[in-house]
């Protein structure tokens, strides 16, 4: 017996990774008529939806109120919204049509929250009839709110979102705490923060305080002294009204997440570590709590999957052109520096691909040079008829739509494996059809413009 052993190296079994992307080849949900599609890990998103319950398990179990509000824009798909709201979280929505995607999944007002720094007046107006969360953003909507809570009594929760200015993380695009970012009232201003506190005292109405300081390359010291300006300016406004006025602090969303391996770093437990340091106050039970996360409950359970469709070589450099680029992947192929994916080969089956690593460009179809999900990346030599995964991709990819060339945007699936390894999918979405694509792009109007002379 010791025989069959001895020096055979341990081969690590496929993942559920593995298994999904061999049954969606393997059952057509990845083919050559529908080339490109994505797969969401479904008990993987329910695990990261526990582990952020469980992280702030204390307040709850204090009694202190603490509402999880999913950042739609991160996967805005009613199946995942609808599948996170089974696991006790609500929504954090940015525009009327995230707003329908929230409501279209039985998420009830009280756990919805609407921020956007552009919301016109029918939103407010239909958010605080619905008695949904509002963060305003500035003194102008300040102004449109007075006028509609004069108007009509609203039993939605309000709050001012205010920008800390601590500078930002690794991402420009995505740091919103820089001295000039777009949202929130500047809180280091020349007035700005006399002008909050005078603001509060003049509405009892303004219970919450919101803060969020970017996306994705914050650091968690740097997210907690957001969370700490929030913490203190509350702490003022409540001793100068003299009572808890201040009841509720919306600290955002932003845990960054690690796109260079499978490993789940930071948690949210390190975040709520680094808070517990750097904002004892928070832990005393005095403030109810809101969170925004988004890319940190979904980028890890989702891959795209793309059929190679050629494989070619230019200047020497083999290149493997697929059917993910710009329209799946649009931040990283656009600025590729910051948003770095990891690709894994899989062969013409859906089986792991072996083989020496060779340096390749892996090229998605959209029709300009710069449509790489990966440059000279080594992997095993992808063929026409195999298959590349983007990993990570759950947050702000398939969910995110970039309808360059007339793509049809990919269906989307989510999977269980059972013990067994055995594959279920359920559709999240199916693959837009030509027709939808092409009704989409003013089919009904095709005569309109020569009509006009
Ligand atoms: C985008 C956004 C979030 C979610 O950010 P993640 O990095 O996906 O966690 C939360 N709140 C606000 C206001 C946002 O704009």
């Amino acid at each position: 017996m010791t025989g069959l052993t001895t020096g055979s190296p341990t081969v690590p079994g496929p993942t559920d990774r593995d298994r999904a992307v061999r049954a969606a080849v393997e059952r057509g949900l990845v083919s050559p008529a529908t080339p490109v599609a994505g797969l969401l890990d479904v008990a993987g998103v329910r695990r990261s939806a526990a582990e952020l319950r469980s992280t702030f398990a204390e307040f709850t179990e204090a009694g202190v109120p603490v509402l999880h509000a999913f950042a739609v824009k991160a996967a805005s798909l009613v199946p995942v919204l609808r599948l996170l709201a089974d696991e006790g979280l609500g929504c954090e929505v940015a525009s009327p049509g995230e707003l329908a995607l929230a409501r279209a999944a039985h998420v009830p007002a009280r756990r919805t929250v609407l921020d956007s720094p552009a919301k016109t007046p029918a939103e407010l107006r239909e958010a605080l009839a619905l008695g949904i969360a509002v963060n305003i953003d500035n003194p102008e909507e300040l102004a449109r709110v007075d006028a509609l809570v004069a108007s009509a009594p609203t039993g939605a929760p309000l709050g001012l979102r205010v920008n800390p200015q601590l500078g930002g993380g690794s991402i420009g695009a995505m740091s919103t705490a820089t001295d000039t970012s777009k949202f929130g009232v500047a809180l280091r201003d020349e007035g700005a923060r006399a002008w909050v506190v005078r603001a509060y005292l003049d509405r009892p109405w303004l219970t919450r305080l919101h803060g969020h300081v970017g996306s994705q390359g914050m650091a968690l010291p740097l997210m907690a002294d957001g969370v700490r300006a929030l913490f203190d300016l509350a702490e003022e406004i409540n001793a100068q009204a003299g009572r808890a006025q201040v009841d509720t602090l919306d600290i955002g969303g932003g845990l960054p997440v690690n796109f260079a391996s499978d490993r789940v770093t930071p948690t949210y437990r390190e975040y709520v570590e680094v808070l517990r340091e750097r904002v004892p106050g928070l832990f005393r039970g005095r403030y109810g709590l809101v969170t925004e996360f988004g890319r940190s409950l979904l980028a890890k359970h989702g891959t795209v999957v793309a059929r190679v469709e050629y494989a070619k070589s230019a200047g020497g450099r083999p290149i493997a052109v697929t059917h993910a680029g710009a329209q799946v992947a649009t931040r990283t192929v656009f600025v590729p520096d910051a948003w770095p994916l990891r690709v894994a080969a899989y062969d013409a089956r859906g089986l792991p691909k072996e083989g020496p690593p060779v340096a390749q460009d892996v090229a998605g179809p959209c029709c300009f040079a710069g449509d790489l999900v990966a440059e000279n990346r080594p992997l095993p030599l992808l063929e026409s008829g195999d298959h590349a995964a983007l990993l990570d991709t759950g947050a702000y990819y398939f969910s995110t739509h970039f309808a360059y060339n007339s793509l049809p945007r990919p269906g989307v699936y989510g999977y269980t494996a059972d013990p067994s390894g055995e594959v279920r999918f359920a559709t999240v979405r199916t693959p837009q059809t030509l027709e939808e694509l092409t009704a989409e792009s003013g089919g009904a109007h095709g005569e309109e413009l020569r009509t006009l002379r």
